[in-house]
């Protein structure tokens, strides 16, 4: 594995990087390496944001800690994506992969601004051909009708009408990472469920009311177009962390993980 561009000495992701590569940070297991104690997310756009960041309607979270570092979807205003990731000292050429979960403005907009040809971009198939050939003359596309392993500990649930989500191997169990869960959470929680029990749920939850389904979840982390964020924080408020742009989530021993 090369890098291509690291990021700048002292930085978030450079901190990261290091104590990766020293070693605490992954594990051996029965099933090959895990990078697992160090998967973290970040939140690099949202409709909500803390105090130093720009909000802006659309979802943008990094996952660090990996083999790989992995940006899933990518926010409407690209510009404003690049602050919030300058405000953490992310350079978009330490980005592996992009993982882009349906073809709405509020995810995909931002794409331009963080492209570049070193990386991988993994689009549901409901993505146009005009769509695809445009990103293609700029990166590596893979089309992801099926779930699809992008390395290890992160892999796509496969197309589910028009979107895919991102299933993280936290150790312990799986954490669903949702763009807006048009199908509906629980079709992205079946196909979890097939690679161990769920976890955590993160992201956009759209018109999601079944509340049960968090039921037992070590992490409940609603945000962007979820218009039940005051009901699911309210019922699960032990374990809910209402995203915003700059929060960071630890999945560390989530699941009785490591
Ligand atoms: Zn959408
Ligand atoms: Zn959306």
């Amino acid at each position: 594995m090369t890098r291509r561009v690291l990021p700048a000495r002292g930085s978030r992701l450079g901190r990261y990087r290091s104590r990766r590569a020293t070693g605490p940070g992954f594990r051996l297991r029965a099933t090959g390496w895990r990078y697992v104690r160090l998967m973290k997310l970040i939140v690099l756009y949202d409709n909500r944001a803390l105090p130093g960041f720009e909000a802006g309607w659309g979802l943008a979270v990094l996952i660090v800690g990996g083999p790989r570092t992995v940006l899933f979807d990518v926010g409407w205003d690209g510009d404003l994506l690049l602050r919030n990731m300058g405000r953490l000292e992310i350079d978009p050429g330490s980005i592996d992969d992009i993982v882009l979960s349906h073809p709405h403005w509020d995810h995909i907009g931002g794409l331009p601004q963080v492209l570049h040809q070193g990386a991988r971009v993994h689009v549901p198939s409901s993505f146009s051909p005009a769509l695809r050939r445009e990103i293609a003359t700029r990166a590596q596309l893979e089309v992801c009708g099926e779930p699809r392993h992008i390395c290890a500990g992160v892999s796509t649930t496969g197309t589910h009408d028009l979107e895919q989500a991102l299933l993280l191997d936290v150790g312990g169990g799986q954490v669903v990472l949702s763009g807006c869960a048009h199908p509906g959470l629980g079709v992205f929680m079946d196909v979890a469920r097939s690679s161990g029990p769920v976890v955590g749920v993160v992201g956009g939850l759209h018109g999601f009311t079944e509340l049960d389904l968090l039921e037992g979840l070590d992490l409940v982390a609603p945000g962007h177009c979820t218009r039940q964020l005051e009901p699911i924080a309210s019922r699960f408020d032990r374990t809910c962390r209402v995203l915003a742009a700059g929060l960071e989530i630890d999945l560390a021993h989530l699941g009785g993980g490591p």
